[in-house]
């Protein structure tokens, strides 16, 4: 798909009247808009919920549900309450444009249509929308930053602060192992907010990055996450078997991306499972998903965790966890990017046996991409 094919946006045309239906969507389909129709108000609530627009032309008049109560119950619903809807009224109609922008409509286009007229209003719209998002995405971010901040750089800083502080005042007077030892905690708390800044835009960057999605053998994605975790976990003397079955599967994901979840699953496996324990990858499909099945024999998650893992921040109160070095953003990265992917993400465990995180995925088909193109 080269950039100039892909549509300017996605557009709901809500009108009982086929005739004006069938004007509005070839004046917008010639003008790169890709266009649904829906010929009464339930059907387009229906469509509005299942794929979101990214602007809703919506007649007034209609039999049954009028444009008032569509747009009413559009801003009610949490996926839908966001898309701006114009209104469209006939220039003969007795309409109540003021009740119109108090349901929340952006704008108002009366019929006959100027076309002209119509791609001006639907563009500027839509640019308004676009930019709204960003806006909201930039606030997004200032609260994750100062939540960073406030949550999880103190602590770091004040050790570093004031080991330096010591060593700046004693430091030819102090013991030289226990010089070392200071130093090599200034060092640690450095790596702590290394981590959490690279965490932090990894976040940023997810939400704000635009896919660049190809297809990929998942076998190669895992091979190189393996390779990664292959010495830590040596190191603490866990033991990790890899997929035993071929894994044919093919998946149309952002390479940079899609290995971050599982470099994230894996770690976590090798953090939460103690010295001699076993961490096993199974890889299973059907006939339109591949699930990845990351086992290891750790120490488990409390069942009233489980629903929290993939918030921001989020970690485990148990002592054994605290202890591992963490921020609680690894999962909410994992589940970030999976949701980009159509993917998701399901967690089993059990306190002081273990736990399995399943990666689903849907499966690349060339067949059905070429269709699609
Ligand atoms: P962290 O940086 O704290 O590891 P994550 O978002 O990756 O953050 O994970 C959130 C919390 O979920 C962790 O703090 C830990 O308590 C728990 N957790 C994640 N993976 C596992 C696992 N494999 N076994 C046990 N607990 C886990």
């Amino acid at each position: 798909m080269n950039e100039q094919a892909k549509p300017r946006g996605d557009i709901l045309i809500v009108d009982d009247m086929a005739a004006n239906l069938k004007v509005l969507s070839t004046m917008l389909t010639d003008n790169g808009y890709n266009v649904r129709p829906a010929i009464n108000g339930s059907l387009a609530l229906k469509a509005a919920s299942s794929i979101t627009p990214d602007l809703i032309l919506l007649d007034i008049m209609m039999p049954g549900m009028d444009g008032y109560e569509v747009c009413q119950k559009l801003k009610e619903n949490e996926t839908t309450h966001d898309i701006p809807v114009i209104f469209i009224s006939a220039l003969d109609e007795v309409v109540n444009k003021v009740r119109g922008f108090e349901m929340g409509a952006v704008d108002y286009i009366t019929k006959p249509f100027q076309m002209a007229e119509v791609v001006a209003r639907v563009n500027t719209h839509l640019t308004i929308y676009k930019q709204r998002k960003e806006i909201e995405g930039l606030n997004a971010f200032k609260d994750l930053f100062i939540r960073t901040v406030s949550h999880d750089l103190g602590s770091p800083i004040s050790n570093i602060l004031g080991y330096t502080e010591m060593l700046i005042q004693d430091g030819d007077r102090l013991d030289p192992d226990y010089a070392k030892q200071m130093l090599s905690r200034i060092s640690t708390s450095a790596e702590r907010m290394q981590r959490l800044v690279n965490s932090m835009l990894d976040l940023t960057r997810i939400e704000g990055v635009t896919l660049r999605p190809s297809p990929l053998l998942l076998r190669d994605v895992l091979d190189g996450v393996f390779m990664e975790f292959q010495f830590p976990a040596q190191e603490k003397g866990i033991t990790v078997r890899p997929p035993q079955n071929p894994i044919q599967a093919q998946i149309n994901a952002d390479p940079d991306l899609i290995g971050e979840v599982f470099q994230n699953l894996l770690s976590n496996a090798v953090k939460y499972t103690p010295a001699n324990g076993e961490i096993t990858i199974n890889v299973e499909t059907d006939s339109s998903h591949v699930f990845v099945h990351i086992d290891d024999t750790g120490y488990g998650i409390p069942e009233e965790d489980i629903p929290h893992l993939f918030e921001r921040f989020y970690r485990v109160g148990r002592t054994e966890h605290i202890a591992q070095q963490g921020s609680g953003l690894g999962l909410s990265i994992a589940k970030l990017i999976l949701d980009r992917h159509e993917g998701e993400i399901r967690v089993k465990s059990q306190i002081g046996q273990g736990s399995r995180f399943t990666v689903s995925l849907p499966i690349y088909d060339p067949q059905t991409a070429a269709v699609n193109l």
